[in-house]
């Protein structure tokens, strides 16, 4: 907290998990350590304009926990970037990590700048410049500290990164697993555009796999015949969309930011996309019924809700009147605590984002693990897969007397690319961290929310890390 930044996102962090650590069995010193920031590395550097003159950055990179290493999380380019800020979000990317079982403490980075206004030979100097900073001061590299996209950052900048940690670095085998998020082209994975859409269908459609719960919503059980309202029809919010269409669910309404589109036979979110992209505007989809005011769709009746486009959409104000069964969080904070008071007064059930939407930072482990490697995922099994399905199936058929269709054949013939282990690695991480989760929720009804109980997992996770590796004397 500073004058010029009077609430603190780190301490309300920190609130949330005073909260949740009342329903584990640490000692204070344990949770005090948990909780703090390790390593705080705040840094200011010149760069020369396109015009001539000198600017000095304000940049940060903070290490919340070493308890596994590397760290990881990514770096935003953003006008808000403030180090209380970065504090609070690497330390939700340890407890993030932590109940996804990616074995990283939590970091994050931030340069505080609007990319908009430099150009791109001016933001690669700035970012190769933020990276050789880190070098210098070992908060980089493959065992050390992982970055990754954030806010105002992509692939290209994760190109830059590696790149110079690289040349820096000359004969480190492994530099290229000093960042994630890279173009596949440098050591990047297939199936990292869809991982945080895929991973919020997978995390909820085990929630709508358990009979106990979906009994409490008064659902029925599976995602088949959901009705389901996406906010933001991005990145996130498109691929959540699509993957609870291609398994039976009806996408009954999208908003974006000029308004909102409801269809109670169902939207397809490809055919919106085309149509926005085309007209500049979700509105006046045919067939569907025009919502002039975008945050009406947050009402709508549905069983599912997912807001997947920004903070605070759901709060004090609008909680009371969300109709919604169920609560997907894909975005990072859509509801304040006020709105999570009416969930459960209410019996809704809100999915949290600190686990929901973690398909990016597991899909990224998989990157490092790849990288460490130095082979593509698929590249020893598939053949060899692929000939020894081949050989079972023609031994089944030859003693059943009977063939296969060609569509089956293919199907059970199919040896593993990349992109399918991607997705199943992600689906395994998924469903084991929804049951952990729900188990310690059911099995404790002292805890409130799935919220806590998320944090709770997470902190006997990282305490369980610390008191087996005993505190250094
Ligand atoms: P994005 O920029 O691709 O998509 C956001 C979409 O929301 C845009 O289409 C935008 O027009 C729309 N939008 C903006 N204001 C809106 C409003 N008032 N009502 C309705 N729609 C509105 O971003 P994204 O990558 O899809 O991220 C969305 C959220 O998910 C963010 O909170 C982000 O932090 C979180 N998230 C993203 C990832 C990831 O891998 N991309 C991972 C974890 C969390």
């Amino acid at each position: 907290m500073s004058a010029e930044h009077p609430y603190s996102f780190f301490a309300s962090v920190e609130k949330s998990f005073d909260k949740a650590a009342l329903f584990t069995k640490w000692d204070t010193g344990i949770l005090e350590q948990i909780k703090a920031c390790n390593s705080i590395y705040s840094m200011r550097f010149p760069i020369k304009r396109d015009n001539g003159t000198i600017e000095v950055m304000e940049a940060y990179r903070v290490q919340h926990s070493q308890h596994k290493l590397p760290c990881k999380g990514g770096i935003r380019f953003s006008e808000a970037v403030n180090q209380d800020e970065v504090m609070a979000l690497a330390s939700l990317m340890t407890y993030k990590c932590a109940i996804v079982n990616v074995p990283f403490g939590g970091g994050k980075g931030g340069i505080k700048i609007n990319p908009r206004n430099y150009s791109v030979y001016e933001l690669e100097k700035i970012t190769r410049r933020y990276t050789s900073e880190l070098v210098k001061k070992n908060f980089i590299g493959p065992g050390i500290d992982v970055p990754a996209p954030d806010y105002g950052t992509g692939e290209r900048e994760m190109a830059w990164i590696v790149d110079t940690y690289a040349s820096l670095k000359p004969g480190d085998i492994d530099a290229a697993g000093c960042v994630t998020g890279k173009p596949i082209t440098q050591g990047g994975v297939r199936g990292r555009k869809e991982a945080t859409g895929l991973g919020v269908f997978f995390g909820l459609r085990e929630v709508c796999n358990m009979p106990d719960v979906m009994k409490r919503q008064g659902l029925t059980l599976g995602v088949e015949g959901k009705t389901v309202v996406v906010q933001g029809l991005g990145n996130v919010g498109y691929h959540s969309a699509k993957f609870f269409r291609e398994h039976g669910a009806k996408v009954v309404a999208l908003a974006e930011f000029e308004g909102a589109i409801y269809d109670p036979a169902g939207l397809n979110e490809e055919a919106v996309f085309q149509h926005r992209k085309a007209t500049g505007s979700i509105l006046n989809f045919p067939g569907a019924t025009n919502l002039a005011k975008s945050s009406d769709a947050l009402e709508l009746e549905c069983d599912i809700l997912i807001p997947a486009a920004l903070e605070n959409v759901i709060n004090g104000e609008n909680a009371p009147r969300v109709k919604a069964k169920i609560i997907g969080e894909a975005a990072n904070g859509p509801c304040t605590p006020e709105a999570d008071e009416v969930f459960i007064k209410k019996g809704i059930l809100c999915v949290p984002d600190m686990y929901l939407n973690a398909g990016g930072v597991t899909v990224s482990y998989f990157e490092w693990l790849k990288n460490l490697s130095h082979v593509r995922y698929g590249r020893m099994e598939k053949r060899f897969t692929e000939n020894l399905n081949t050989h079972i199936l023609s031994q089944i058929e030859e003693l059943s007397g009977k063939k296969v269709s060609d569509k089956e054949r293919l199907a059970i013939m199919h040896g593993p690319e990349e992109v399918d282990l991607v997705h199943s690695g992600l689906e395994e991480t998924m469903i084991t961290a929804t049951r952990e989760i729900m188990e310690i929720w059911l099995t404790n009804p002292e805890i409130p929310d799935m919220r806590t109980a998320a944090y709770v997992s997470a902190i006997n996770k990282v305490g369980t890390c610390y008191a087996e590796l005993g505190i250094f004397p």
